[in-house]
Order: C-alpha cells, then sequence, then structure tokens
C-alpha cells in the first residue's frame, strides 16, 4: 500500500509569532510515523482566526495534490479566542462523531478537563480532519485514541471499493488496525461507525430491487391500489452521495470547432490555441506625429534636431507598401500607421513646430523637430511585440469570459475558429394535469395552477449560458402523454426542433398514482435510475436518471448508442429550483467541461472553478431552526458586509421559522442557499455555516452584535 499523506496545521496567535514556541507539530509526527503507514506530515502554523484556519484546511483538503488526513491542534477550548471548531464545521461535509467520542473517552480516563475540549471530526471531499487540543500532551492523547483506525477511515473517505475492504470480515479489519472489539471504547465505536458505513460509502450501487420480477409491490401505474408501493422503494441518498452518482453518469464533454463570436462567450477551450498572426503585424507608431530615422546614439551620427521636408503621410488603415523614407527626410503619421521603410522612430507632433506648407496651402512642406535625443524605437510597436505569431494565447481549460479578453485576444490574432466543449442544450419540460400556461388569460377553475416551474427554470438555465428548449406541459393524462414528450425531446422532433443532451422535468415524481416520471422513465423508455430519494429539504423526491438513445446515422455508420441524462426534479416550485441549483449545474458544467478547467488551474485551486454553485462560509444573523433528519437548503440572502469583511446570511422567510417548498417567493430574492445540517433546535445566530451562491453578493454594512 502506498503511504498516506497526513498535514498538522498548528492553530496558536502566540506560534504563528514565535515557530520555535510550538512542542506539538513535533510531538505528533512522530506518532504517525510510528504507524509506517504515513509520509512524513506536512506542518503549518496559523493563527487563531477562523479565515487563514479555513484556508489552510481548504488549501490541503481540495487541490489536487489532497491530503488524506489533515490534524489540528489548537483553540479547541472554551476561551473567547478559541474558534477552531468554528472554523472547521461549516467545511466539514460528512461528521464523524464517532472519532470524537472516541478521544474525549480517552481522555476523559486521564483528566476530567477532558470535558472542556470541543473536538470535531469528519470528511471533506476526500479527507479526514480532526481537531485536537492544542497542549503537546492532550494533542498526544487524542491522537493516540483514534490513530489505529485512521488509515481504514482515511482509505474509505478517499473512495476505495468498502465492499472489498469489507470482504475478509470486521475481525481481520481489527487485526489489521492492530485493535480488537475489547481493547478501548474508543474503538469499539470506531469498529460499529465503519460497519454502518456499509450502506452509506462510495460503493453504493443504484437502485434495482423495485424492477426485480417476483415482488409483491410495483411502481407500474396500471398496478392498481394493491400492489401500488406505500412508501418509496428507492433508498434515501445522502446529498453527496447523490451529487457523486451525478458526476459518474455525465458524460465527458464533447469537443466541438466553433466560430469565435460572442455565442463561445461561457465555453471552455478544448485545445491550447496559438496566434495565427502577430500583434501587430507591422512596425507601428503609438503616436501622431513623425516618422523619422533615428541615428543610433552609439556612433555620434547626427541628431534628430532640425527643419526636415516631409516626404509623406502615412494614416492607420493604409494598404499595401510604402515608400521608404530617405535620409534627411521625415513622414507625417497617425496613431497606429506602419512606420514606412528606413524609419525607425516618430517623433510625437507636440514636439515639432509647422515651418513652411505647400504653395497650395494644403499640405505641410517643412517641419521642425525640437528634440534632438530621439531614440531608434521611440513611440514605437515592433511586430509581434503584444503576440508573436505562434505563441501560445490561450490554453486547455481556459473559459471565454464575457468580458471580452479572450474573444478580443482570438479576434486580434487571427483566429476564426476555436475548439471548445460543447454546452450541453437543456429541455424543461412541466407535468401535471392541473398546469395552466403562465400567460394563458384565462380564469383559473378548480384545481388549476400556472406552470411557473417552467419560466423559471428556463430563465435560470439561461442565465448560465446554456441554450435552453422550452418542451411545454406534459399531461398526466393519458400516460403515453409523458412517454411521448420524453422521447421526441431526445429525437429532436415536435417542440425539440434538434436532440437534447439533458432533461429536466418537474412534478410528478412524488407518490401518488399520477406521479409517472420513474416508471416512465424506467418501463417505457428502458433508462435506469440512479437515484430517487434525497435525504435534503427541499427536494427530497428528485431523481435523476438515464436513458440510452440511439443517434441518428446517415445510413453508413452505425448508430451510437449514447445515454441522455434526465432530471426529474420535484413540482413544488422552490423544490424545483433549489434541485436545479443543486444537482443539474454541476452535471451541467462537467458536461462543458469545467472540470477540465478546474484541471488545468489545479496548481490554484483557489482559482479554479468548483463544478456547481460556489460554496462559501456566512455568518447567520438570526436563529434558523434545523431539520432533525434532512439537510436544509435554506433560501438567504447573502450580503458582504463594509465593516467588517464578513458574510452575513439572513432568510428570506420569517425568521426562526422554517421554509415551505411550495412557497414561491422564498426564492424571490434569495441568492444563496444556506446549507444547514440536520439537528436538534436551531442553527444560531453568530454560527458560521457554508452557503451555496446563487447570485452575486450584495453590499451592506451589516455588523452582528450576538
Ligand atoms: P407533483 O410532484 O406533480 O405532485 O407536484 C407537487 C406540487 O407541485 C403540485 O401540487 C403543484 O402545486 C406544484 N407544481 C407541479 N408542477 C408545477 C409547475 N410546473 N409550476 C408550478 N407548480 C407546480
Ligand atoms: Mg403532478
Amino acid at each position: 500500500m502506498d503511504k498516506l499523506k497526513a498535514a498538522i496545521l498548528i492553530v496558536s496567535d502566540t506560534a504563528s509569532q514565535d515557530p520555535a514556541s510550538d512542542k506539538t507539530a513535533n510531538a505528533l509526527a512522530p506518532i504517525l510515523a510510528a504507524e509506517g503507514k504515513w509520509e512524513p506530515p506536512a506542518i503549518k502554523i496559523v493563527p487563531d482566526n477562523v479565515f487563514q484556519i479555513q484556508q489552510a484546511v481548504c488549501e490541503w483538503s481540495d487541490s489536487a495534490n489532497w491530503y488524506n488526513l489533515i490534524l489540528l491542534s489548537g483553540g479547541t477550548g472554551f476561551a473567547i479566542k478559541d474558534n477552531t471548531p468554528e472554523a472547521v464545521s461549516p467545511l466539514i461535509h460528512r461528521h464523524a462523531p464517532g472519532l470524537v467520542h472516541g478521544m474525549i473517552a480517552a481522555s476523559l480516563k486521564v483528566t476530567p478537563f477532558a470535558m472542556m475540549s470541543r473536538p470535531v471530526a469528519g470528511v471533506r471531499d476526500k479527507s479526514l480532519i480532526i481537531t485536537l487540543p492544542g497542549s503537546p500532551k492532550g494533542a498526544i492523547e487524542n491522537l493516540e485514541a483514534v490513530v489505529k483506525l485512521l488509515p481504514h477511515a482515511c482509505l474509505q473517505s478517499a473512495g476505495a471499493n468498502s465492499r472489498n475492504m469489507h470482504a475478509a470480515g470486521v475481525k481481520s479489519l481489527e487485526a489489521e488496525a492492530g485493535v480488537s472489539a475489547d481493547s478501548s471504547s474508543g474503538t469499539q465505536l470506531q469498529k460499529k461507525q465503519s460497519i454502518c458505513s456499509h450502506h452509506h460509502g462510495p460503493g453504493h450501487v443504484a437502485p434495482k430491487a423495485h424492477t426485480s420480477s417476483n415482488r409483491q409491490q410495483s411502481n407500474d401505474p396500471s398496478a392498481g391500489p394493491n400492489r401500488r408501493y406505500r412508501s418509496s422503494p428507492y433508498p434515501m441518498l445522502s446529498v453527496e452521495e447523490a451529487l457523486m452518482q451525478i458526476s459518474e453518469h455525465t458524460p465527458e464533454p464533447i469537443i466541438v470547432d466553433a466560430p469565435v463570436n460572442t455565442a463561445i462567450v461561457g465555453s471552455v477551450v478544448a485545445e491550447d490555441v496559438y496566434a495565427a498572426e502577430s500583434v501587430p503585424a507591422y512596425k507601428a507608431s503609438i503616436v501622431d506625429g513623425y516618422a523619422v530615422i533615428a541615428p543610433d546614439s552609439s556612433n555620434n551620427a547626427p541628431s534628430t534636431k532640425g527643419v526636415f521636408p516631409v516626404a509623406s503621410i502615412t494614416h492607420a488603415n493604409v494598404g499595401g507598401s510604402l515608400k521608404p523614407l530617405q535620409p534627411g527626410t521625415i513622414a507625417r503619421i497617425t496613431t497606429g500607421a506602419p512606420l514606412p521603410p528606413n524609419a525607425n522612430a516618430v517623433v510625437m507632433v507636440e514636439d515639432t513646430d509647422l515651418v513652411s506648407s505647400t504653395p497650395d496651402g494644403t499640405e505641410e512642406a517643412t517641419v521642425e523637430i525640437l528634440t534632438g535625443d530621439i531614440e531608434p524605437g521611440e513611440n514605437v510597436r515592433e511586430p509581434g511585440s503584444d503576440v508573436r505569431l505562434g505563441e501560445k494565447i490561450l490554453t486547455r481549460g481556459d473559459i471565454i469570459s464575457p468580458t471580452g479578453g479572450e474573444i478580443g485576444l482570438l479576434a486580434s490574432t487571427g483566429i476564426r475558429t476555436v475548439k471548445v466543449f460543447r454546452k450541453p442544450r437543456v429541455g424543461v419540460l412541466s407535468t401535471g394535469d392541473e398546469l395552466v400556461e403562465h400567460d394563458d388569460p384565462c380564469t383559473l377553475t378548480g384545481g388549476q395552477i400556472r406552470d411557473s416551474n417552467r419560466p423559471s427554470l428556463l430563465s435560470c438555465l439561461s442565465s448560465w449560458g446554456f441554450p435552453t428548449v422550452d418542451l411545454g406541459i406534459a399531461r398526466d393524462t393519458p400516460a403515453s402523454e409523458l412517454e411521448h414528450a420524453l422521447r421526441d425531446s431526445l429525437r429532436g422532433v415536435g417542440r425539440a426542433s434538434s436532440s437534447v443532451d439533458v432533461i429536466v422535468t418537474t412534478g410528478g415524481v412524488s407518490m401518488g398514482e399520477l406521479d409517472l416520471l420513474k416508471p416512465t422513465i424506467e418501463r417505457t423508455l428502458g433508462g435506469t435510475i440512479h437515484f430517487g430519494r434525497v435525504s435534503m429539504k427541499p427536494g427530497k423526491p428528485t431523481t435523476f436518471a438515464t436513458i440510452p438513445f440511439k443517434e441518428a446515422g446517415d445510413g453508413n455508420t452505425q448508430q451510437e448508442r449514447k445515454s441522455k441524462l434526465i432530471f426529474s426534479l420535484p413540482g413544488n416550485p422552490a423544490s424545483a429550483l433549489v434541485t436545479l441549483n443543486l444537482f443539474v449545474l454541476p452535471s451541467l458544467h462537467k458536461l462543458c467541461g469545467l472540470g477540465e478547467s478546474s484541471r488545468a488551474l489545479s496548481t490554484k485551486p483557489w482559482l479554479a472553478p468548483q463544478l456547481g454553485l460556489p460554496r462559501v462560509a456566512v455568518v447567520l444573523t438570526h436563529h434558523f431552526p434545523l431539520d432533525p433528519k434532512r439537510t436544509e437548503y435554506h433560501r438567504a440572502v447573502v450580503t458582504g458586509s463594509r465593516s467588517d469583511g464578513r458574510l452575513y446570511a439572513t432568510s428570506t422567510g420569517v425568521e426562526g421559522v422554517g421554509q415551505r417548498s411550495s412557497r414561491v417567493g422564498s426564492l424571490a430574492s434569495a441568492n444563496a442557499l444556506v446549507v444547514l445540517r440536520p439537528g436538534r433546535g436551531v442553527g444560531i445566530k453568530g454560527e458560521i455555516v457554508e452557503a451555496l451562491m446563487m447570485g452575486s453578493v450584495y453590499g451592506s454594512d451589516t455588523r452582528l452584535i450576538c
């Protein structure tokens, strides 16, 4: 087995000023070394500052060269400046309370003061993060309590196949780790935890059970009430597991040749681009004035000062060849114009005086140059001085930004087409008998509602720069309407003039007998549902599937079987928009090559775009209610404070009250989704949590006094 990578972050104001005063890093490194499974750890010291702690941890966990284990020491006590747990908690994707329990149990055997530490442990992406006390003694005790189990925990976090790892049974794992169930309370807990993680590990298998023929119950809409499911047969995945499924089943991006114009804004460049022309292509003047033959100052040649006949005039738009400049003459020249042959410098018009005009008075005849120290090359742009012919101007993974910089570079260097990753076409389909077009002038009757999801999802997708197709409404009855709408959009007939790559539907994924999406995908279209339930609020019934599809061939070539993606989002308006942001966007980002962009920038992880919405840490401005079981994506306004530089989150609902997924208005002013991990009670005012930014941050004068 290759050795695992560990990093130690010392959090201490004192040690950050005087690194020699730190004794803990040197005390921890030998404990890891003694296990024989770790590379020598990276060590860094930061002060008790939330931002610097988070930055150091993220550099280690989020970069291409990520670390398996990140240990932090210090700042876990009750003193005001102790804020390591507050810095680390929002970074953790999956908490590991078993490790915390194990460390506290071990320390309690030594001192009741163990109750005064507030450790945090858990996994961010693939890195295991553990906070330890600041004192060398406390840190050693805590690390020793869990150190034997860390390689196993790290390998699981990194995505090693948990099935194989467990094949030999828990006993063999214990033997390998050098622990046994009765060795210490900490390791017993760890043992239980690793068994449980069977069900949640990355080796999760896509749901299949509901399609087996001998089962009693069915998702077939024609099965009748006796055989219809009364609870969802789809396993409940965590958001992180659902995102992993999406990433795994989203195809690699496709490369196309695209003309250089505004349509490629937002595209990711698919191959390195080299200049087809030099910029400038000729020796050009950068001022209005007179082209001269400036003497080389080293060989005592005559100065440029004096009165000269004006031989010619050159404007910026001159094509063809120019007459060479004769010694003793000068040529009037405008900004950007090519210098005549022999000329090597330009004197600014401000440094000259008119001496005489031509007899008809229309042109200059002689001009006096007032300065004698013009050097060769002065006020001249040499050919290729901006961009050389053949120079690399863009790198695979670069993004064509809306600011116009990249388009300008391509345009000025003679590039007419560029290879980019194709942006996926996304179709949006609403489902439901109750839906009425939003602009239908009719008065609603009975249980009718306006189809608000389709315009809102389409506008969100367009704002992200993806081409969209409005697929209209598919009625629930007859059931074949949904099937036809989906087939047509895949084939590119009907409302979709050409085939879509991704279909987004809303409604019809809950537990009602008219919720037809899942059976239609599986039974009628032969698709595979990768998940049909996610432990989140709102958005629980979100469904993700792939449908096999044969691209129409030209008759000679064999038809290629591809798979198209279908995201079936819940019908409730807030759920639909939240899940579009959370699940569909990362997939579209991968399809349009942003994954390549991240890889290209992996040496600078803080610059590399992440797939999906940007994640930031925010301070809660009031209490937010927590769901006991599901992670909530609470719609909020995030403001950047001018007073203290922090980001603050305020609910778009009533302060301290939960948000209903059916509330259309909860997203109207929201620019962020605050991630509230499940728990009892409330997320408290002043707490730092993670938020996903959907829009730009608003400026404010927020200051929080708790
Ligand atoms: P369903 O999952 O189809 O049962 O939909 C759940 C609820 O979402 C419905 O009762 C509607 O109130 C709402 N809904 C479904 N589709 C839309 C839509 N296109 N626009 C607005 N609301 C919708
Ligand atoms: Mg419905």
